[in-house]
């Protein structure tokens, strides 16, 4: 009877036990006055800023969350997304100012002081400080040495610094904690900020390291062209051409697409060899193999020009407009070759005819990331700071069946 007593009292403690907890979990004392947790969420404050914020309308979004918000002054969660509603808004110093007052709440855990420690730094690196910056990001670390979003902003805002060996070593953190699937991208970041040590190295003339950083970068992935294009011109500087043309030539193998990049260095290179017929037929396999390619036909063309042969030049460069009539380059190539013929008229009236329906277009590369313009081609997008994400935008001709969006975009 004693025993079942005790057993009696044990499991009225223990429901006794489970009232208080999900009493606990449910409402919190606030200024001697029990708030109810749950009634934060089912306001209809909080369910209308959500609506608001999912439907684009900030300033609606914020009016409605500041209500809940001071329905509990206690939900961190709340005045955190509030503070991040003003930093994208743009009101940098105001989310700046929510964020440091959460700070000085008592009792945050280690984890709520990192979230609002991550947002501190957004904002900071939104507002362009720097410095605070990243002192937020690597205190997040400490508190949180898992954390993505830290690492990430973290190693952007070392490589807006140049700081590429920090940036790499940051980079080797992101690629450990996201493991074996997003290892391929990890791999050719870490390709590009090998190539951005390489030149620190090359522009140090410290040609050996330079060498080492640029066939380290091709061996993380081999798609990194600007290490080829570098690593050529560091084995031209010891003295070794052949090495160098080598390199190159390997460059237009790894990616045709881009052999314009290598061509300007291998003309100058068989020159020197004496080999100045493997310029024309490095350029006449490549235009064999991708009928479209323009470049290749332009730096032909500029080839056959300074060796005084400007008629053949013409052609090819007729030929290249066909496939891309929106290239000012090819436009300009042209004037400055029927200028040297003395403009005959019939190949003035062919230039007129093809360009007909041409739209003169300055803007060939882009972001495929954040859809970034550029005229010229960039390994890391001032935009995104993607790296490796620009395409060549190609209007293709209206009489071409392929395809009426731009054909580089459609990969
Ligand atoms: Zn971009």
């Amino acid at each position: 009877m004693e025993g079942y007593g005790i057993v009696l009292s044990v499991l009225v403690a223990l429901l006794v036990g489970l009232a208080a907890g999900k009493f606990w979990e449910r409402y919190k004392l606030v200024d001697g006055r029990l708030l109810d947790r749950r009634r934060v969420r089912q306001s209809p404050h909080f369910i209308l800023g959500l609506n608001h914020l999912v439907a684009g309308q900030v300033d609606l979004a914020i009016e409605e969350l500041e209500r809940a918000a001071q329905l509990n002054p206690d939900a961190l969660e709340l005045r955190l997304v509030l503070g991040n509603l003003h930093r994208e808004k743009g009101q940098v110093g105001r989310a700046i100012l929510e964020h440091q007052a959460l700070l000085q709440r008592p009792r945050l855990n280690r984890i709520e002081h990192a979230n609002v420690l991550l947002c501190l730094g957004l904002d900071y690196r939104r507002g362009g400080f720097v410095d605070r910056a990243v002192a937020a990001f690597q205190e997040v670390l400490k508190l949180d040495p898992n954390n993505e979003t830290a690492l990430v902003n973290l190693e952007k805002l070392q490589e807006d610094q140049h700081q590429w060996q920090e940036a790499y070593v940051t980079r080797q953190r992101l690629a450990q904690l996201a493991g074996p699937p997003e290892q391929p991208k990890s791999q050719l970041i870490l390709a590009f900020l090998e190539n951005e040590l390489g030149l620190q190295a090359l522009k140090e003339n410290r040609l050996d390291d330079a060498i080492k950083r640029f066939e380290a970068a091709i061996e993380l992935d081999a798609r990194v062209i600007p290490a080829y294009l570098h690593l050529g011109d560091a084995r031209l500087r010891q003295g070794d051409m052949t090495g160098a043309v080598a390199t190159w030539e390997r460059a237009i193998e790894v990616d045709p697409e881009r052999a314009y990049l290598s061509l300007e260095r291998l003309e100058q290179a068989y020159e020197t060899l004496g080999q100045p017929e493997r310029f024309s037929e490095r350029c006449r396999g490549l235009i064999k193999s991708a009928p479209r390619e323009w470049r290749a036909r332009v730096a032909l063309a500029r080839h056959f020009t300074h060796r005084g042969q400007p008629s053949r030049a013409l052609e090819l460069l007729f030929e290249a407009l066909e496939h891309n009539p929106h290239a000012i380059a090819i436009h300009q190539a042209i004037w400055g070759t029927l200028s040297i013929l003395d403009l005959p008229k019939h190949l003035v009236a062919k230039y007129i005819d093809i360009t007909r329906q041409s739209v003169f277009y300055l803007d060939p590369h882009v972001c495929l990331r954040c859809r970034y313009r550029s005229t010229e081609l960039i390994w890391q997008c001032p935009h995104c700071h993607e790296w490796n994400s620009f395409v060549e935008e190609r209007i293709t001709p209206a009489t071409d069946t392929e395809a009426e969006i731009p054909a580089a975009l459609v990969q």
